[in-house]
């Protein structure tokens, strides 16, 4: 997801990154936020780096304390600072800057994530409003960071998924549909759709099926 403000600024890195980026026209991020460190959340990052060798600007990247030793581990060559390859990606942790993302204050979150254990989700907040974005996330149980919401951009998999509960990671639409009914955003998007969900047919009352290249207002 790429929010366009102030500044423009990227949350997670799919692996098709670079394919989005040519995609959409983009040559560059001014920061980088990473939720969890999944492959469908930080392989992009790979390009990030190649960018980095090439340009000679790094694009900073934040994740919660707890996420930076993963993606460390994950990408060792872009962690060391006179890394010979020049791909140098500097990181720190979301909770100790005091910087804005194009204008909002990003809040991390610590959420269940299913037999996974744990992911993040962010509030990003500012004056004119609120917004979150949930991706990986099972099971939640403190709703309260997540109230008065203008969007929520919520992750799910499947329409029904049939596995049982505790072979699973991720919210299916209708158990979706269920937090969002308790949650009570303005308006809500699903994303991180899996080919369960024919997003032919038309969604449940009170949410929408996010899709690529699709642009949204933010609050
Ligand atoms: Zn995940
Ligand atoms: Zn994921």
């Amino acid at each position: 997801m790429v929010i366009e403000g102030s500044e423009r600024i990227l949350i997670d890195c799919a692996p098709e990154l670079r394919l989005q980026c040519v995609r959409e026209d983009i040559g560059n991020f001014d920061a980088v936020l990473i939720t969890h460190a999944h492959n469908d959340h930080i392989l992009g990052l790979g390009d990030l780096g190649d960018r980095a060798r090439w340009t000679r600007e790094p694009c900073p990247v934040f994740a919660p304390a707890e996420v930076l030793p993963q993606i460390a581990s994950r990408f060792e060559y872009m962690s060391r600072e006179k890394s010979p390859y020049l791909c140098h990606v500097p990181t720190a942790a979301l909770e100790n800057t005091f910087r804005e993302f194009a204008g909002y204050r990003a809040t991390p979150i610590q959420v269940p994530h299913g037999f996974n254990g744990w992911s993040y989700a962010f509030r990003m907040d500012s004056s004119s409003g609120s917004w979150g974005y949930m991706p990986d996330c099972l099971g939640l149980e403190d709703l309260e960071p997540w109230r008065n919401l203008d969007l929520l951009v919520l992750g799910t998999s499947f329409y029904r998924e049939p596995a049982p509960l505790e072979g699973r990671s991720v919210y299916d639409v209708m158990e979706a549909v269920e937090l969002v009914s308790k949650l009570g955003p303005k308006r809500t998007l699903l994303t991180h759709l899996g080919h369960g969900v024919d997003v032919r047919r038309p969604p449940p009352e009170g949410i929408q099926y996010a899709r690529d290249g699709l642009i949204v207002p933010l609050p």
